[in-house]
């Protein structure tokens, strides 16, 4: 199962993006500007836990595509 972070910083329209760590995303955020989301199946339940902290969260355009919305 993939790991999954959430940065810390919103993006500037308000999203806090959802990177998918077994990608090899060239975007990811500094290593202490992660909060670490686990292992998840889809990104989809890696986008809910991150609504524990965050009420807009998106997934990355490049690693968590299917869950890119904006
Ligand atoms: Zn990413």
């Amino acid at each position: 199962m993939p790991n999954f972070i959430v940065n810390k910083n919103a993006q500037a329209t308000g999203e806090h993006e959802v990177h998918n760590l077994d990608n090899n995303c060239k975007y990811l955020p500094d290593e202490n500007n992660q909060i670490e989301l686990g292992n998840h199946l889809t990104c989809q339940s890696a986008v809910y836990s991150a609504r524990a902290y965050f009420i807009h969260v998106d997934g990355c355009f490049y690693c968590a595509s299917e869950c890119h919305t904006k």
